[in-house]
């Protein structure tokens, strides 16, 4: 028999019990819906011990590497301390530590890492304004420093984007919470093909992917799609060139709708829309692991694409920068 710590309450797991059923017929409300571990509904993480790998089987690797698990399928072979998925309450309070623009509508932040505060190239953060607005942000740099990196588009009515531009902000305290998202690069895949695709600060966390798989050792190709309206609208290209040009595996294509105006001639640009210039250079995503961030819309358009050319939907990780609707 094993216990389990769910929300500060312990209960006993008793022989051929699985966790699901174990929560339920305490009284918890745990979602779920066909208890043969194919719907999902019934996921949650351990935030302390490891879930069985029965327990996982069907899920993303990232989700597999955060200790997610299928309370359906779960016969715990230790004590283990569970939670809902997205959960983690934790607020952190972080300093200001710099801003900068990047181009004409994108601003970098830079705040201080909180100490214990553990992530992901490449997750995201609910970053709170107040105790009334917060927004999500990708983090874009890698968790060896002691800062953590956001690139935010300034939206001139946006009540996050415009405050975080036009207010003095360093020195002053944020509250942060996360971090959440599987959209971050795994070294078990060090030898596989990736593909990048970003629209404007979809680039965010991609760069913390590219930076983690670089830092990793990584193998494989890796082709970065960078894509914004005209070149004023891509910024870091100078950081992205020097990478392709450090690394023999590394290609970056910044791509725009309308080349007029180059800001930088050493810069190659493509022209065309992203997801038609993206394959017609892969007409083929067999065995390719992608990652999409940014416009929802072409997240949506560039995942079925993705799948439709053969990439296994396992392999497919998307962060969709959904606007939020408060
Ligand atoms: C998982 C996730 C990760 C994200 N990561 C990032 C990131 O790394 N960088 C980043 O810049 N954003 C990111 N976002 C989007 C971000 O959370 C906000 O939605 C965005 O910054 C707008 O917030 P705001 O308060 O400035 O605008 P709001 O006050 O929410 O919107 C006000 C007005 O701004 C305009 N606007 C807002 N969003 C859009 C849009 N998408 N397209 C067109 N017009 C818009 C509209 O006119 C809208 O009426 C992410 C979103 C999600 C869900």
């Amino acid at each position: 028999m094993t216990q389990i710590n769910f929300k500060n309450q312990r209960y006993t797991v008793t022989a051929n019990n699985d966790v699901l059923t174990t929560l339920l017929d305490a009284g918890e409300k745990i979602p779920f819906s066909c208890r043969t571990g194919s719907c999902q509904n019934c996921l949650m993480k351990a935030t302390q011990g490891t879930p069985p790998e029965t327990a996982q089987v069907g899920l993303k690797d990232t989700l597999k590497a955060q200790s997610y698990f299928l309370a359906c399928q779960c016969y715990p072979q230790e004590n283990l301390e569970i939670d809902l998925p997205n959960t983690i309450d934790t607020r952190y309070k972080s300093r200001v530590l710099e801003k900068q623009w990047l181009s004409d509508d994108v601003i970098q932040i830079k705040l201080a890492r909180p100490k214990n505060f553990n992530f992901r190239a490449g997750q995201y953060l609910t970053l709170w304004k107040d105790e009334h607005l917060a927004r999500r942000y990708s983090i874009a740099n890698l968790p060896d420093s002691n800062e953590l990196e956001f690139h935010i588009r300034v939206f001139p009515q946006g009540q996050f984007s415009s405050w975080a531009a036009y207010e003095t902000l360093e020195n002053n305290f944020l509250e942060i919470q996360g971090p959440i998202g599987d959209c971050f690069y795994l070294e078990d895949a060090i030898d596989a093909d990736l593909v990048l695709i970003g629209t404007g600060t979809g680039l965010a966390p991609l760069q913390g992917i590219l930076s983690d798989a670089l830092k990793a050792g990584h193998r494989g190709r890796i082709d970065l799609f960078h894509a914004g309206l005209n070149p004023h609208s891509l910024y870091n290209t100078d950081l992205l060139t020097k990478y392709a040009s450090e690394y023999d595996n590394v290609f970056y294509h910044p791509c725009v709708l309308d080349k007029a105006g180059v800001v930088d001639s050493r810069v190659e640009y493509l022209e065309g829309d992203i997801s038609d210039v993206v394959f017609e250079k892969f007409p083929s995503m067999v065995g390719k692991k992608v990652y999409l961030c940014g416009d929802p819309n072409l997240v949506k358009k560039l995942k079925t694409k993705t799948f439709l050319l053969g990439a296994n939907s396992q392999d497919i990780y998307a962060d969709a920068f959904e606007p939020s609707h408060c």
